[in-house]
């Protein structure tokens, strides 16, 4: 099971890289909701579930997709997301290529990988924001839900998780590109996930989440600078992906969790995703 899990995030990682090189026109406006899902889920009903989990702040429809082989006896499932923040396009791109490239693949790893596992692809989590940044500001990062008091609006979806929720690294103030939110999983967007993964939690073995930019392989701890109890195991998998990237072009990845390898001590990122099942 953890060969195959290190063949999963190295073929995921590589592949964002790849699309990255290709310069891949991200600049294509895609649908957050039911166009794109339903289409595919159409064409390949023997591949692809679609699942709504919840609505988001402004009631947009948030789909998983499930990607299978309806033969096989799947040992357990990895979630991939993208999009948690608003402004990071090439992750939702990413994704939504991802699905296609699993579909069309004969390559014998993908279709060895898809015997062994479930896939769940979340392609565009923070749907709100992603269409805030077509219509009207581009850099927006967070969702877009409404504050009782002031004028400003939206929470950061990775730091509204119940992991040492809005300590040091995240703010209170609802202003901040880093507002916590008003408790864990206060934000639909978050809850549905949470709820989704949590039901699911004896299944799902790999936990992945496509942000952009810089190029990283970040895996927990981001709220404290102590090593989890998987560290030297998730190192690893972090380093078999980046030596798989930097095969293709020389790309240079950096790996290690995220507090102390990746910030140095410097910075703690609370309430994200990636902790939250450390
Ligand atoms: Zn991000």
């Amino acid at each position: 099971m953890f060969m195959r899990v290190e063949r999963c995030l190295a073929m995921v990682v590589l592949h964002c890289q790849v699309l990255i090189d290709a310069d891949t026109d991200c600049g294509i406006r895609l649908p957050w909701g039911t166009t794109n899902p339903r289409e595919i889920t159409n064409a390949y009903p023997s591949f692809i579930q679609k699942i709504l989990i919840g609505p988001s702040s402004e009631k947009r429809l948030i789909y998983v997709l499930k990607l299978f082989n309806g033969t096989a006896s799947p040992k357990g499932a990895v979630w991939i997301d993208c999009g948690i923040h608003a402004r990071e396009w090439i992750a939702p791109a990413f994704c939504q290529w991802f699905v296609q490239y699993l579909i069309d693949s004969q390559d014998t790893m993908i279709t060895d990988i898809l015997k062994s596992f479930e896939i769940y692809i979340l392609p565009i989590w923070n749907v709100d924001g992603y269409e805030y940044t077509w219509t009207t500001d581009r850099f927006w990062r967070k969702n877009l839900s409404k504050h009782h008091r002031g004028q400003c609006r939206g929470t950061d979806l990775n730091r509204n998780w119940d992991a040492s929720w809005c300590g040091p690294g995240a703010s209170n103030n609802p202003c901040s590109q880093t507002y916590c939110g008003r408790h864990p999983e206060s934000e639909p967007e978050v809850k549905a996930v949470a709820t989704f993964i949590r039901q699911r939690s004896d299944h799902i073995k790999g936990y992945i989440s496509i942000h952009s930019y810089s190029q990283m392989v970040m895996f927990p701890y981001s709220y404290k600078t102590s090593k989890s109890k998987d560290h030297k195991e998730l190192n690893y998998i972090a380093q078999k992906a980046v030596t798989a990237v930097r095969s293709v072009h020389g790309t240079n990845y950096r790996y290690g969790n995220s507090a102390t390898s990746i910030w140095e001590g410097r910075a703690q990122l609370p309430g994200a995703a990636e902790d939250r099942r450390a």
